[in-house]
């Protein structure tokens, strides 16, 4: 008889364990996805499900250990289980993730966040003394959404925490369609553009640089294109993001480094003299790989480096200072020139400009066009700078004669913008660059204008 009994207290205590977290003593990720069906059998409509992270949990775990971290985690719970109400489910999912399955309506469910967020960030005390800041994110799914299927509750309320993180942490966020349209959409992108390269959806464009003072191109800048056969165009402002999220920057860089180089050497055999420039994120120059690719791709070409600039944007500069230096060194020691994109639209200070080993500053469309194809009003005094600082200066984004004529006056050689030259496929730039002397000449204008629209992708540029 107490051999039944003990069987059966042990087989309780095995079920228990099988259900809940040991250390907190919350339910476990099994049991939630239980709870959670049942609800969907049920067909309990009023279901919402919280999901919680810690902020910054790694880094007391990292800097106090891990007994602290598992002291924390047990105040956590703690403080979750006051908000539980009897038909509530709390549970610990892993690490510092916590879920909250509520019996309760949608603003039954915002609130209970709400409190979860404030309590989360009152100091927590230790048994040795001291008191430790963390905040907490959470985000919150309803049935409504994902009625019918556990995993897409879990799913719906995972990415509401994400937005709740994205938004600066120590909030709560509700499930949002269109946040989830954007991230599929990345996600989508991603996975697509890893064979893009193999599967040869990738073309260059290129937009002319023009010397207004002879009114000769000088320049021009390669612009990525993607042709996916089901997305079709979609634009690098929306591919270059999703690129740079999943790590594949590195490998479209050395792709554009290689077929500008290709592009120099066709041009060197024509008697073409003109530069190509080619975006790179900062990333890139982070190791000494990428300035190899280069030399390697400017040698296999056979052109010379002075030929290839490479475009790096100021909003990078914030991290790294030294390294980056350090790697643009190289690269102009090499005979490669930089140019700072976007000048004038990120953070970087004037002093950190004069640390930049930098030739050439290509100012902000921002900075030079004001929406009604005026010109702004700090658009003469940056071109003043560049030149101060003994820079190349190239006024980006002009659009309209009085935008040009502004630039003239306030002598920038060069300009680049849809008013002279949209971005166009290599071959017609090739064309133009063979012909262009001669059929200039004749032109009233200041600078060449296109004869006819130059072909490009239809959508990526307003016309
Ligand atoms: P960005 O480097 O500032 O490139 C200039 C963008 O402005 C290009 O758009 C160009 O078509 C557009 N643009 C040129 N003239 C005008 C104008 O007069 N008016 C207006 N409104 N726009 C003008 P695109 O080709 O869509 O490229 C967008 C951004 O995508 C680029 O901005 C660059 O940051 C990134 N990108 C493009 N190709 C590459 C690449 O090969 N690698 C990397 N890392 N980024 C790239
Ligand atoms: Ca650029
Ligand atoms: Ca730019």
């Amino acid at each position: 008889m107490e051999d039944v009994g003990a069987r059966r207290s042990l087989e309780t205590e095995l079920a228990r364990m099988a259900y809940s977290d040991p250390l907190t003593g919350l339910a476990n990720r099994r049991a939630l996805l239980q709870s959670l069906e049942d609800g969907v059998a049920a067909e309990e409509h009023q279901t919402a499900l919280l999901l919680l992270d810690l902020d910054g949990f790694k880094n007391v775990n990292d800097t106090r250990g891990h007994d602290f971290g598992d002291e924390l985690l047990v105040e956590v719970s703690r403080r979750i289980k006051e908000l539980l109400r009897p038909t509530d489910v709390g549970a610990r999912l892993g690490g510092d993730e916590f879920a909250i399955l509520l019996r309760a309506s949608w603003s039954e469910a915002v609130a209970t966040a709400k409190a979860l967020v404030a309590r989360l960030g009152e100091p927590y005390e230790f048994h040795d003394e001291s008191t430790v800041f963390v905040t907490g994110s959470v985000g919150i799914a309803t049935a409504a959404e994902g009625l019918g299927d556990p995993e897409l509750l879990l799913r719906n309320a995972d990415l509401a925490l994400r937005a709740a993180k994205q938004a600066g942490k120590n909030r709560y966020a509700t499930y949002d369609a269109e946040f989830d349209r954007r991230v599929r959409r990345k996600n989508e992108l991603s996975q697509e553009l890893r064979g893009a390269i193999g599967r040869d959806e990738l073309r260059l464009v290129y937009q002319p640089v023009f010397d207004v003072t002879d009114r000769t191109i000088v320049g021009a800048e390669a612009l990525l294109r993607w042709n996916h056969p089901r997305l079709g165009q979609v634009s690098p402002g929306e591919f270059i993001p999703a690129a740079t999220e999943s790590g594949l920057t590195q490998d479209l860089a050395v792709w554009t480094v290689n077929r500008a180089a290709e592009q120099l050497a066709a041009w060197q055999n024509g008697g073409i003299k003109a530069w190509i420039s080619v975006n790179v994120s900062v990333k890139e120059l982070h190791t000494h790989l990428f300035a190899t690719e280069v030399n390697t791709a400017l040698i296999a070409a056979g052109v010379p480096a002075k030929r290839l600039v490479l475009e790096v944007t100021e909003h990078d500069f914030s991290h790294q200072m030294n390294t980056l230096i350090a790697q643009l060194g190289a690269l102009r020691g090499a005979g490669v020139r930089i140019a700072l994109d976007d000048f004038g639209s990120g953070y970087s200070s004037l002093g950190q400009l004069e640390r930049l080993p930098v030739d050439i500053i290509k100012i902000d469309r921002d900075l030079i066009a004001k929406d009604d194809g005026g010109v702004g009003p700090l658009a003469a005094v940056t071109v003043a700078l560049g030149r101060i600082l003994g820079m190349e200066v190239i006024a980006e984004g002009v659009e309209t004669d009085l935008q040009l004529n502004a630039m003239i006056a306030a002598q920038a050689p060069l300009v680049q913008g849809y008013l002279l030259a949209k971005p166009m496929d290599p071959d017609d730039l090739t064309r133009w660059l063979t012909e262009e002397p001669k059929a200039l000449a004749s032109e009233a204008h200041p600078v060449p204008r296109p004869r006819d629209t130059p072909n490009d992708v239809p959508g990526s540029e307003k016309s």
